[in-house]
């Protein structure tokens, strides 16, 4: 089926943004993009769907997230945890207290909402962590693309073990649903360094996709070098691995992670907030990419990462949400006018939606179809209708400025619209 959808303006993401632009869907692909009048002129017989003021964009690629803890605030008021954690810590040890009281249908009903907040926000791919593992059935007759990464953590041997035999298992499904299967070792600090190893070992020698939290805050960072800090301290004890305490390494986390082989691009990063320079240019010089996740880390207090540093040494950006028990909605949309602000300057509006789009897709492997409005990609697109008219001088203003998840007023993947009640 062929059919062509216009707009006031088309914001391809790897081109400049076209007055009078339109794209020709043929079969749930892109076959043309330019101005109507050139592709009313080249396919006459084509019908044309016209959304006069509004602005065609790519589909967003959220590069992190825990769908798995969409309903986060409301578990949380009803094991009353409402209080702001004072620290990195305290926060995870009430993620831990709050997931104690849920079951797994808990989990299944929160990434059901997850997807479905996800679509309505204009986002066509995830990087999505999954800690129950089981959950993932969720993920069939979904449009989501991207990757589910299968967390994975442990200091002890024993369990550890146990827990590889079910990870192959369920790696040998390669793919629900429209997301393919990856592992996610959590972090230098939850995990052993030999299983660590391990796991970039697999997934490099398989091709499998991985992702790992890097750098987050300046606890890890004490907790790497040192093996002290408030992880040793409070979160160890508190789920009984005081006894796993690992030595200090003398290593910064990006250091740590090359050590054991984790730098290779197949590793997504995440966070990168306490990256110093000598790091940042490990990672450039191993061509890694970076999921930001700015509104966590405000709400976590752990700081602001590099980013000037890290455009300016050719660092692939991308963003992430993470999940709603540290931000307030899973929109990219969001995200990014929010990081607008957040860096203050320091990233203009066009490289933003490149992180939001294109950079998340080659992060997550995903360029040959997502990431922009071009000729051979899927045809995955939004419409956002503005409230006001504004100028094209003033469209990636409009596009970084808050408030657009509430302008998405339709979403296609493969050529199919995603949101009833136009
Ligand atoms: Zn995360």
């Amino acid at each position: 089926m062929a059919r062509i959808y216009s707009a006031k303006y088309l914001v391809s993401g790897d081109a400049p943004p076209i007055v009078g632009g339109a794209l020709l869907d043929l079969d749930g692909q892109i076959a043309a993009v330019g101005s109507l009048a050139d592709l009313q002129r080249a396919h006459p017989t084509v019908d044309v769907v016209a959304y006069a003021d509004a602005v065609l964009a790519p589909l967003l690629v959220n590069a992190h997230t825990h769908l798995e803890l969409t309903e986060f605030p409301t578990w949380a008021k009803s094991a009353d945890e409402t209080a702001q954690p004072e620290s990195f810590v305290d926060w995870i040890l009430r993620l831990i207290r709050v997931k104690r009281t849920l079951s797994k249908k808990d989990y299944a009903n929160s990434i059901a909402s997850g997807i479905q907040q996800s679509i309505s926000a204009g986002t066509g791919a995830v990087g999505d962590i999954l800690s129950q593992h089981a959950s993932r059935k969720v993920y069939q007759g979904s449009m989501l693309h991207g990757t589910l990464f299968l967390e994975s953590l442990g200091q002890d041997p024993g369990i550890i073990n146990k827990i590889k035999r079910e990870l192959r298992s369920i790696l040998a499904e390669e793919q629900v649903g429209q997301v393919t299967l990856g592992l996610s070792p959590h972090s230098p600090y939850t995990i052993s360094a030999d299983y660590l190893a391990e796991i970039f070992s697999k997934c490099r020698r398989q091709k499998l996709p991985c992702t790992t939290h890097l750098a987050e805050s300046p606890a890890e960072v004490d907790f790497i070098q040192q093996g002290a800090g408030s992880i040793a301290d409070e979160f160890y004890p508190f789920i009984g691995w005081e006894y796993l305490i690992p030595k200090g390494t003398g290593c910064r986390p990006a250091e740590y992670l090359y050590k054991q082989g984790g730098l290779f691009p197949g590793n997504l990063l995440v966070h990168g907030v306490q990256l110093d320079s000598a790091e940042i240019e490990l990672l450039a010089a191993h061509k890694m990419h970076l999921a930001l996740c700015p509104r966590s880390n405000a709400m976590l207090n752990v700081g602001k990462a590099p980013v000037a540093e890290l455009l300016a040494a050719g660092v692939n950006l991308c963003l992430g949400t993470d999940s709603m028990a540290s931000n307030e909605s899973l929109s990219v949309w969001d995200e990014l006018a929010f990081a607008h602000s957040w860096f203050d300057g320091a990233v203009d509006a066009p490289t933003l939606l490149r992180m939001a789009t294109l950079g998340g897709a080659e992060a997550l492997g995903l360029a040959e179809t997502l990431g922009s409005l071009s000729v051979g990609k899927m045809a995955g697109f939004q419409v956002l209708q503005p409230g006001t008219a504004f100028d094209e001088n003033e469209l990636y203003d409009y596009l970084a400025a808050p408030g657009r998840t509430e302008d998405v007023v339709q979403v296609f993947h493969q050529g199919s619209a995603c949101l009833s009640g136009l």
